[in-house]
């Protein structure tokens, strides 16, 4: 008797203890996230101030082009703020399980062909040719739509942001019995070997883009994978002179009730 409850006994303290290390992880990932956050947020606001100083200050006797011109780039750094927020707020609420899940028939097919036709001015803005190519005509899938728009909207953005020196885009749909695959080719720019596992953390930009004329956040594939795992799916790149290729793997017949997953907040990041 005594040594079950001695067993019983350890088990709690192991079970206390492992919680307590997750909550110190999870506290640490928390400063991280702040600072980072802070840093990203100081960027664009410290060039306003700069700017409205500029133009509000006493011995301004700025030519009307000049001041047009400032103002101009105040407006464009305010509303990369704002964008910054915007990401913010998806994400966060994203990663702390707030957003609760619409789990309908989707079809996958016609889902991607309407995101690319939104796409289009984009496209042609870039002189970029885009392909759709698909194993079957339509295909329903479980899954909450609105978060499969923005996961592949994520993706698609960066095959035109960081691909467009390919010339080329093209968007590949594999549906087999149980599992859908759905992947984004982009041509140009190799992502180092190295770097691959970690562009799917919070922030991660690879240096070639962190010079910032891209103007990104580095959160869109953290948000593409959080949208993923709630799906029960898997996301994958690989790149070399073959193109960039991004994979998700979804299933079909997704059960949000028997899904054994965690919230993606849980991970340990
Ligand atoms: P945003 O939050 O606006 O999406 P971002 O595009 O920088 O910002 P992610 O989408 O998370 O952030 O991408 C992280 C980094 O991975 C990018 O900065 C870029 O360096 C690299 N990357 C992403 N997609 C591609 C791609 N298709 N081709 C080459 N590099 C890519
Ligand atoms: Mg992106």
């Amino acid at each position: 008797e005594f040594s079950a409850m001695a067993a019983n006994l350890n088990k709690m303290v192991e079970d206390i203890r492992r919680l307590m290390d997750k909550e110190r992880e999870s506290e640490r990932t928390k400063n991280e996230l702040i600072t980072n956050i802070a840093h990203d947020l100081r960027t664009p606001l410290t060039s306003i101030i700069g700017y409205l100083e500029l133009l509000s200050g006493p011995n301004s006797n700025m030519s009307a082009e000049m001041e047009k011109k400032y103002i101009n780039i105040t407006y464009t750094k305010a509303k990369r703020l704002e964008k910054l927020i915007e990401d913010l707020f998806g994400f966060t609420k994203l990663n702390y399980g707030k957003v609760s899940m619409k789990v309908t028939k989707v079809d996958i097919v016609k889902l991607l062909s309407q995101l690319l036709e939104e796409f289009y001015p984009n496209f042609m803005d870039k002189d970029l040719a885009y392909e759709l190519q698909s194993n079957v005509p339509a295909k329903i899938i479980n899954a909450d739509g609105n978060l499969l728009a923005r996961l592949f909207d994520n993706l698609i953005n960066n095959a035109i942001k960081y691909g467009a020196e390919g010339k080329r885009i093209v968007v590949k749909i594999h549906a087999a019995e149980s599992m859908v695959t759905v992947s984004v080719t982009n041509y140009g720019y190799v992502i180092p070997k190295e770097e691959l596992p970690l562009l799917f953390e919070k922030f991660y930009r690879v240096e070639q883009s962190r010079s910032s004329n891209t103007g990104g956040t580095g959160l869109g594939l953290a948000i593409a994978r959080n949208i993923v795992e709630m799906h029960g799916g898997t996301i994958g790149v690989a790149s070399d002179l073959n193109g960039t290729v991004f994979t998700v793997r979804l299933q079909v017949d997704f059960d949000i009730n028997k899904e054994n997953f965690g919230n993606p907040g849980d991970r340990h990041e």
